[in-house]
This record gives C-alpha cells, sequence and structure tokens, in this order.
C-alpha cells in the first residue's frame, strides 16, 4: 500500500508520513474554547482533521486521537460576567452543545476530550520543571516563560528572535523580563476561578494547557499535532518552546498540520470580528452532511470562501452522489431481464477499480479531498451511464455501488443513508423553485403584485420562504 505524504508546517513541505510506532498514530488538535456554539470556521478545523484522521483509519493505522476543551480563559470568564453565570458552568454548557454539533457534521468524537481544568496538576508539573531549568522565572504570583533561554524559539513560524522583538508591541508590563515572554501561570483575580500553586493561586495560561494534555495522553514526539493555520504563531510555536524545553530538547510533536481559514468576503470567519455564522444557524438551512461536504470541497490548505450559494453547490453535488447510490439499489433490487454485454460490465467494474485508485492517489497526496471528490463523481457517472441500458441486478454493479459507497464512507458521508431520506424528486424540487421564482419575477416587472403574492404567499404554506433581496429572490426551506 501507497503510503501517505503530509504537509508539514516544521518543514514546509510533503513529507512521506512515518509514525512513531509502526501501524500506530498519536494525534492532537487544539479544541474549541467553549464560550458559544462554534461557528462554521472551527467547524472546517474539526472536520479536517476527522478526514485526515477518518484516511489514516482507512488505511488501517490504530489511531489515538485527541482533542481538548478549553474550559477556562478570558473570553470564558468575561461572558460569564455578562451572562451571570459561573464561567466552569458556562463551559460545561458549550461543550455539551459541541458534541450536538459534532455529531450533526459527523465528526467521530475523539478517543479522549481532556479538559484544561481537569489537568491543573500536570500543567504544575511542567512549569516547576520549567523554572528548576531555569527557562522560568515568578513574579508576584504570576509565572513567564523566558523565551531568550531557549535557542531555537521561532522554529516553526520561522521567524528569528531578534525579528520577532522587533515587531513586538511594546506593553507595559514591567513584570516580563522580554516583551515576546509569556505567562504560564496568572495570579487569580478577585472573584475569578482559580487553583492552588506553588505560586499561589491562580490559573494557567492557554498555551501550558495543550502541552499538559497531549504529553499526558500521548507522549512526547507524538505524531500529529494540528489546528488552525493562526495557532502556528504563538499558540503553536510556545507549546514546543514549554514542551521541548520541558522534556530537555526532546522532539515534542513530528508533523505539524495547519488547515487555511473559512473566510467571509476573504476575511477569516471569527468570533471577534464578529462576521461569524455558527454551525447551529447553518443547520436549520442545511443538512449536516452537505455543511460537511461542502467543508471538505476545497484542499485543507486552501482558503474557502463561505456563502450560501456554495453551500447549494455542495447540496447538489452530494445529492448527485446519493442519487446514483439509490438508482443502484433499486436496479440491484430488480432481476435481470434483458440482455447487458459482458463488454459493459467489464467498463462499470474497471470505472470502480480506477475510482479507488484515483481517490487513494489524491488521499495520499496530503489527504486532497477535492481531488478524492472528482474521483467519486467519475464512477458516479459512471453507474448512471451503465443503469441507462441495463438498470437490473449485477455483481458488477453491486461492486460499483459498494466501491462508491465505501469511498464516501472514508471521508464521513453515509450516501446510502442520505440518499433513502433525499426527496424522490429526482432533484427536480429546486428547479422548480427557481421556475417560480423566474414567473413571480415576470409578474412583478408587470406590477401584477396579485400574482406576485400569490406565488410567494402558496410557497410559504409550503414551508418554502422567499425572501427578496437585491441580488434577487432567495429561497429556504423550513422543515
Ligand atoms: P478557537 O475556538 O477560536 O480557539 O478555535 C478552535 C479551532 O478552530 C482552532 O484550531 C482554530 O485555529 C480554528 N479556527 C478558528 N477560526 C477558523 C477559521 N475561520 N477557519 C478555519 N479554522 C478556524
Ligand atoms: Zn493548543
Amino acid at each position: 500500500m501507497m503510503s501517505v505524504r503530509l504537509y508539514n508546517t516544521m518543514t514546509q513541505q510533503k513529507e512521506e508520513f512515518i509514525p512513531r510506532e509502526e501501524g500506530k498514530v498519536a494525534m492532537y488538535t487544539c479544541g474549541p474554547t467553549v464560550y458559544n456554539y462554534f461557528h462554521v470556521g472551527n467547524g472546517r478545523m474539526l472536520v479536517v482533521f476527522d478526514m485526515i484522521r477518518r484516511y489514516l483509519l482507512y488505511k488501517g493505522y490504530d489511531v489515538t486521537y485527541v482533542q481538548n476543551f478549553t474550559d477556562i480563559d478570558d473570553k470564558i470568564i468575561a461572558r460569564g460576567l455578562e451572562e451571570g453565570m459561573d464561567p466552569l458552568e458556562l463551559a460545561e454548557k458549550y461543550i455539551e452543545e459541541y458534541f450536538k454539533d459534532a455529531e450533526a457534521l459527523n465528526i467521530m468524537p475523539a478517543t479522549v476530550h481532556p479538559k484544561a481544568t481537569e489537568h491543573v496538576p500536570e500543567m504544575i508539573e511542567i512549569i516547576k520543571g520549567l523554572e528548576e531549568q531555569g527557562l522560568a522565572y515568578a513574579v508576584d504570583g504570576d509565572v513567564y516563560f523566558a523565551v531568550d533561554k531557549l535557542p531555537n524559539y521561532g522554529k516553526l513560524s520561522r521567524r528569528s528572535l531578534e525579528d520577532l522583538q522587533a515587531g513586538a508591541r511594546v506593553e507595559v508590563e514591567e513584570q516580563k523580563r522580554n516583551p515576546l515572554d509569556f505567562a504560564l501561570w496568572k495570579k487569580a483575580k478577585p472573584g475569578e476561578p482559580s487553583w492552588n500553586s506553588p505560586w499561589g493561586p491562580g490559573r494557567p495560561g492557554w498555551h501550558i494547557e495543550c502541552s499538559a494534555m497531549s504529553l499526558k495522553y500521548l507522549g512526547a514526539g507524538f505524531d500529529i499535532h494540528g489546528g488552525g493555520g493562526d495557532l502556528v504563531f504563538p499558540h503553536h510555536e510556545n507549546e514546543i518552546a514549554q514542551s521541548e524545553g520541558y522534556l530537555h530538547g526532546e522532539t515534542f510533536a513530528r508533523y505539524w498540520m495547519h488547515n487555511a481559514f473559512l473566510t467571509v468576503n476573504q476575511e477569516k470567519m471569527s468570533k471577534s470580528l464578529g462576521n461569524f455564522f455558527t454551525v447551529r444557524e447553518i443547520l436549520e438551512h442545511f443538512p449536516g452532511e452537505v455543511i460537511r461536504f461542502y467543508l471538505l470541497s476545497t484542499h485543507y490548505r486552501s482558503p474557502l470562501d463561505f456563502d450560501d450559494e456554495n453551500l447549494r453547490m455542495a447540496q447538489k453535488s452530494l445529492e448527485r452522489l446519493q442519487t446514483s447510490i439509490r438508482l443502484a439499489d433499486e436496479a440491484l433490487g430488480r432481476k435481470g431481464q434483458g440482455e447487458v454485454g459482458e463488454e459493459s460490465k467489464q467498463k462499470l467494474k474497471n470505472a470502480a477499480l480506477e475510482a479507488r485508485q484515483e481517490f487513494e492517489k489524491a488521499m495520499d497526496d496530503d489527504c486532497n479531498s477535492a481531488l478524492a471528490y472528482a474521483s467519486m463523481f467519475e464512477l458516479g457517472k459512471a453507474i448512471n451511464s451503465y443503469l441507462q441500458s441495463f438498470p437490473y441486478y449485477s455483481e458488477e454493479l453491486k461492486f460499483a455501488r459498494t466501491t462508491l459507497w465505501e469511498l464516501g464512507d472514508c471521508l464521513g458521508f453515509d450516501l446510502a443513508k442520505s440518499a433513502s431520506q433525499a426527496p424522490k424528486d429526482n432533484g427536480k424540487l429546486e428547479e422548480v423553485i427557481e421556475l417560480l421564482i423566474e414567473v413571480r419575477a415576470k409578474a412583478r416587472q408587470k406590477k401584477d403584485w396579485e400574482m406576485s403574492d400569490l406565488i410567494r404567499d402558496r410557497l410559504k404554506d409550503l414551508g418554502i420562504i422567499l425572501e427578496d433581496t437585491p441580488q434577487g429572490a432567495r429561497w429556504t426551506i423550513k422543515n
């Protein structure tokens, strides 16, 4: 079997993936900070790493996947204050909500979902170790990591300490010896959740959480560390500094993988910019598998722009695959009448073999799910054209149908389940709605408001909501 090549941010190239231990993969990703429902941008990161994990499983690896929850942090505390809710309870609530949306996107639960608040003793252990080595210093209840004590700080983001210092904002934080030093432990402020420590009551900094939780569950030198591209600096750089400092220079993680952003008008979707849509909201308009299909429709290292039109296109594409499976299943239930040449059967079988080969080639090359889709569409087309002349049972049809289903399954789609739920309208419903919108637009041009309103109201009775925008009418189906 061909090996997988993965792009490693550390070396800035694709490398053959060779795990630490044969047949096993140890993987860690930085999970959400839980003070809200997660947005589709976070969803991209979650779905991308779920896809990578599933492909490694497909290749026969035994994968241990750890994804943390940051359940204590400035933003959680601020949000708790706003809502008059205990921050830890607030975090707990959004952890529960996380699992609902993750399930809708068919994201497999991690092997372990550690919470930061349950690993404070492990974090304190690491900070103590760093202090003993002179890599950390305490000032009045706070503890900082001393970046200039580490020879290769900046190796992941490829920035030298000098460059970083030149670009650093000069903050009036006299406590720090170097403006780039970062907090390992933060002294408790009144009213905030806190834990006891050798430096007094306080709470951990964000970066140390991930070092402690990944090392606890995966050990030093684990295989893949992932997250969104925004985490390269400073978060992952700091995780490396602390962990490798603590491990006396031993490698912390071997392959660093980062997904590109989900953008809105070319800008990163983010909570702080306020340009975000939660997965929960989108689920009111599109099924989870459509959102997932859309999120994997572009290679994970290329930016992906978010809009309704792209989602609708993804829905159509996914439905095409579902329809091929459904039509194949219907045909498989019919005993053969009429003749089909051996040649057509062989052609279909070869199309299936080729699709799997192309699929694996695409996925082996840094998990190119966009290209993997192309191989599935090819096979879908081959099935459809075969069915036109022979819509009955054959071994070859069964083989092609199973292949297509398995490729979908590898990426986290159950093409058969969704197909049976899909309306049996041959995908014509959308076209009929578009047609009615066109007729209504004509009526409006003629100022026939009665007709225009009739169309809108009758569609509304059916749960199809029209909304007039400057770009024309948009529609959604309420379930
Ligand atoms: P956060 O809750 O902001 O800590 O983010 C959780 C994860 O989602 C991190 O791995 C981020 O890098 C990732 N992430 C956040 N925003 C985006 C975005 N717009 N596109 C892709 N990934 C993102
Ligand atoms: Zn992290």
